[in-house]
């Protein structure tokens, strides 16, 4: 007996039923055991950051990375599953800060910094263990006991390793400059860390006088949108080639910037250039000494403001380059958290945003306003915390990129993308990639093993942890582990004997996550240390071992990786760079990416919009199965709508096939059939067809799991669903009311080998449904099981039934246009243009219920011209109006290629609207190759067998409604004005298992069961 299957599924119980089997069997250790030995596939998993319990929009790669994981498996591959986890940075401090309600650096320092970071590693510890069930849950596979946290001392050595190279390569600098900062977090942000992060703000639009001294009157108008800047005021820059006019009130503008001004003079940029002016706030202390005057610049825009850009150097990067070329002082009114200095008289200690208020009225006091309004435009914000960022002037550390950026090139084009066009995007940010800033103003992070010395000048940089006892001169005893406040402690001896320190500085998060193929995989290692990756701050969290270098050399490069399309920017980016800096080569040989998740109704997910779905919400509402489903099937080029309605709509479709299993079952536990290695008897050609059926769906999917494409599997999955229930199964009913042995083999071996294939996707229900099915031989799981092997087709058979199935969708079409029921019979069908169906005309008869089937022209077809007037109006001029009416009478003849000729003229395809309709008294559908039409004239006779069918329908249906076994049989009792249906008696018994029927004085049928 097969175990019988409900009416419905019920996911979520199935899947937590098969999760505690899995565990109980152990059967994915199994999995391991079965393939140890087997060729290699290498995997190397992007940490997820253990900073909250994930969202819906995480299930998305973890979906992706499983499927091809547990593909590979089936295929006979070793693979690693080490998942990881990132564990330092802004994200976990900002997270840290929230939890204890800390707000600045200053707050941090007071809270502690040990204490900061003990809560930092608590923190990371909490959510990889929700996550680590979230994605048990979700039906992942991983190596739970040995993931990778990259605030490990190994990792961190490491990058330490790596920093060394970049040293003595020389690409290593502080560099001065203007970045963009953010005032809460107190630290610069890199160049990958401000795309896309942007928010549409509000600021001040202010046009401020600026007098020019010596010239009685005169001003030169600015416009800023950043008030703040305006103490830090130095220069102000003018188009030299430009033109520029005075104002009958004495103002200088662009003349393009106010083109209605009367105006009193005009003069080119340059002869402006050189004039002094008096800044707003000249009386500062900061500002002493400083002469303001015009500079030139090619850059200034005339697109907006007045044409005339007010330069502050220590505010703004652009300002910053100018004042190198024009040898300008550079100001730098605010501190790192965005407060002004001492300097500035009343500004001091008050933030940009607070002083804009007081600017402003200050600017108009002194009547130096000119208008003032408001702007509402796109404007950076931290990543982490959102909070506006400014421009000040930092000395950060930064990693020069132009000498690694061609050998980056080329390694990237040794990658195999997927969708490749990606390849194209990560080539443009190479391109375009600024020197790295590694460098963060922050306390739980890679500590940067800089030890630069006061006395002789020179940077040391530490490679590794025992090179750091080596050269310690105190603070080791008390090193628990690689992160501040504890490393801080200790002091090296510079090679001129002078004690040094380490900068405070931590590291670039991505720095972290970037160097695991090297950490992990033990590159360089001289020997396999067990639990050696589980140190530092690990140590206890996992168990992974440091392997030696034969591993490495093994597993590196990663066969596969698989994260979202902003990575190119972020982790693709920063393992290919040390990865191309320690090897020349590139980590990973094939990419998937896939884009962004969305709500259902195309809005973007955030929790303070309502929104977002967290992944346990989705898991426990949607189940495992349907939310990877909805992933698979989604092409990952394109952002994704998810949510509710969606699922609802995936478990729909699933009924179908699950529906597909319960009739095997139930049909096959009726006749107590068990299904052996060989068919039973002779394949009929229905059953010949699923075999190959089902072998084009191994192909198939195959093939698309090798491209990494699963909307590709499913669609062939979708599409052999299709065929199976809505041919196989639906054509072969009789055969299996008749006990048919060779149908039911051949419908097990098809749903045995659908299980496996789509096992990858959902693998609850994939093993759920081979625990029944399977036969007693077989291994318990369906991923114990090898993949099936491709096998040679008939390729001929499958067109041939293929072209049946597309005739009988159409005639279903027509018949759907023309509003006649398929139990309605019909007299004639006729079908154009088919081929090999033609040895099929009895199926289709059946199939769309008609009398007799020809294949022949379908003159049924009236092929009506329309002239495309935009297009036929210019080129036939006078002449359109013979055509028009040759067109309308029919006057004309077809081409090839859609276009006809009329009245002496070819016209083309695009110069015509062709119509095809059908005639009176026919029903038509075609597609390019086939037409199909039908005549929709009803007799006596087609009505009265209309009615049969109707009646066999109703039947059937009270049947199932009165809960009747497939094999009961009943007597059935007709209402008199249905008596005329009697001459089909044999007919409706045989449809319905009725012994008798009779006419009585019943108003609508009745049945009853015969004991
Ligand atoms: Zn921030
Ligand atoms: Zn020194």
């Amino acid at each position: 007996m097969f175990e019988a299957l409900a009416q419905y599924p019920d996911h979520l119980a199935l899947e937590g039923e098969i999760l505690a089997w899995w565990e109980t069997e152990g059967i994915f250790d199994r999995l391991r055991e079965q393939n140890r030995g087997g060729p290699r596939f290498s995997f190397m998993d992007g940490p997820i950051t253990a900073n909250n319990p994930m969202g819906a929009h995480h299930c998305w790669g973890r979906t992706l990375k499983d499927v091809f994981q547990r593909y590979k498996a089936l295929q006979g591959h070793e693979l690693r599953y080490q998942n990881g986890f990132d564990c330092q940075g802004l994200w976990v401090e900002v997270g840290v800060e929230r939890e204890l309600g800390l707000n600045s650096k200053r707050e941090i320092e007071e809270y502690g910094i040990a204490e900061f970071a003990e809560r930092c590693k608590q923190r990371v510890a909490k959510y990889a263990e929700i996550i680590t069930d979230q994605c048990r849950r979700l039906g992942m596979w991983m190596d739970w006991d040995n993931d990778y946290y990259t605030f490990s001392d190994t990792n961190i050595e490491y990058i330490w390793r790596f920093l060394r190279e970049c040293h003595e390569r020389d690409w290593l600098y502080r560099g001065h400059r203007a970045v963009e900062w953010c005032p809460r977090c107190g630290t610069s942000l890199s160049q990958h860390e401000l795309i896309n992060s942007y928010a549409e703000l509000t600021h001040p639009s202010l046009y401020v006088r600026f007098p020019l001294k010596g010239r009685a009157g005169e001003s030169l108008v600015v416009w800023t949108t950043t008030p703040w800047t305006l103490p830090a005021n130095v220069a102000a820059a003018v188009n030299p080639d430009a033109e520029y006019g005075l104002t009958k009130s004495l103002e200088w503008w662009a003349v393009e910037r106010n083109p209605d001004a009367e105006l009193t003079g005009r003069v080119r940029g340059r002869e402006l250039v050189g004039l002094e002016y008096e800044a707003p706030f000249e009386h500062l202390p900061a500002q002493e000494g400083v002469v303001h005057r015009v500079i030139p610049w090619d850059d200034v825009s005339l697109d907006e403001g007045t044409g005339i850009v007010h330069i502050a150097p220590g505010a703004g990067a652009e300002d910053f380059e100018l004042s190198r070329v024009h040898d300008l002082p550079v100001l730098t009114p605010i501190d790192e958290a965005g407060r002004f200095y001492k300097d500035y008289g009343e500004l001091e200690g008050r933030s940009t945003e607070d002083v804009e208020g007081p600017i402003t009225v200050e600017l108009e006091r002194r009547g130096l306003l000119v208008e003032a309004g408001s702007i509402v435009h796109r404007y950076p914000i931290c990543w982490r915390c959102s909070t506006p960022l400014v421009f000040r002037i930092a000395d950060d550390w930064m990693i020069r990129a132009d000498e690694i950026r061609q050998p980056m090139l080329d390694a990237n084009a040794t990658v195999e993308w997927t969708p490749d066009f990606y390849s194209k995007r990560m080539d443009d940010w190479l391109r375009n990639m600024d020197d790295w800033n590694i460098s963060r103003r922050r306390y739980f992070g890679l500590p940067l093993p800089f030890y630069p010395c006061n006395s002789c000048g020179k940077l040391t940089v530490i490679g590794s942890l025992a090179e750091l006892r080596e050269r310690a001169t105190d603070g080791l005893e008390q090193l628990q582990e690689l992160h501040r406040p504890w490393i801080d402690e200790v002091a090296i001896r510079c090679d001129c004997g002078a004690e040094v320190r380490r900068v405070t500085e931590v590291g670039d998060a991505w720095l972290d996550a970037g160097i695991v193929p090297f950490s992990t995989l033990g590159w360089q290692s001289p020997e396999w240390k067990e639990h050696g990756y589980a140190t530092g701050a690990a140590a206890g969290l996992t168990g992974a071992d440091l392997p030696d270098h034969a591993y490495w050399e093994k597993w590196y490069p990663a066969d596969w990786v698989s994260e979202m399309r902003e990575q190119i920017r972020l982790w693709f980016y920063s393992q290919c760079f040390m990865s191309v800096t320690l090897t020349g080569k590139s980590p990973y040989r094939a990419v998937l990416t896939y884009e962004k998740l969305l709500d259902e109704h195309g809005r973007e997910m955030h929790r303070s919009w309502g929104n977002a779905i967290d992944a346990a919400e989705a898991l426990e509402n949607i189940g495992a199965d349907v939310i990877r489903f909805m992933f698979c099937e989604h092409v990952p080029s394109q952002n994704m709508k998810f949510g509710y309605g969606p699922a609802a709509e995936i478990r729909r479709r699933l009924l179908t096939y699950w529906n597909s299993v319960k009739f095997f079952v139930d049909y096959a536990n009726v006749d107590g059939f068990r299904p052996g290695d060989e068919a039973p008897g002779e394949l009929q050609p229905l059953d010949r067809w699923l075999f190959e059926r089902t072998e084009q769906l191994v192909a198939e999917i195959s093939g698309q799991y090798e491209r990494y494409w699963t909307p590709g599997v499913m669609r062939a999955f979708d599409s052999f669903v299709d065929d199976l229930s809505n041919w196989y199964i639906r054509r072969s009913r009789r055969r299996f009311w008749n006990s048919d042995e060779v149908a039911l083999w051949t419908l097990h071996r098809a749903l045995l080998r659908s299980v496996q294939v789509i096992g990858p996707v959902m693998p609850f229900l994939a093993d759920f449904l081979w625990l029944r099915l399977r036969t007693e031989d077989a291994p318990v799981s369906v991923f114990l099981e090898p993949w099936p092997e491709a096998r040679p087709r008939h390729e001929e058979l499958l067109r041939e039934v293929g072209e049946v199935r597309r005739i009988v969708e159409l005639g279903r079409q027509a018949r759907g246009d023309a509003g006649l029921k398929l139990r309605q019979p019909l007299r004639r069908l006729v079908v154009q243009g088919a081929g090999p169906a033609q040895r099929h005309s009895d199926e289709i008869a059946e199939e769309l219920r008609v009398k007799e089937v020809e294949f022949a022209p379908v003159e049924a077809m009236e092929v009506r011209v329309k002239p495309n007037l935009p297009l036929l109006g210019p080129k036939l001029g006078k002449e359109l109006g013979a055509v028009r009416s040759a067109l309308e009478a029919g006057e004309f003849e077809q081409l090839e290629g859609g276009g006809v000729r009329v009245n002496g003229h070819e016209l083309g395809a695009d110069e015509v609207l062709v119509e095809r309709r059908a005639r009176e008294g026919w029903a038509l559908a075609a597609d390019d190759a086939l037409t199909v039409a039908m005549t929709t004239e009803l007799d006596d006779d087609l009505r009265r067998e209309g009615r049969v069918y109707e009646l066999i329908h109703r039947v059937n249906t009270m049947r199932k409604d009165a809960g009747l076994e497939l094999t009961d049989r009943i007597r059935l009792t007709l209402p008199a004005s249905d008596a005329d249906l009697l001459e089909h008696a044999d007919w409706i018994k045989e449809e319905v298992l009725a012994t008798d029927v009779a006419t009585d004085g019943v108003s609508e049928p009745e049945i009853a069961k015969v004991s």
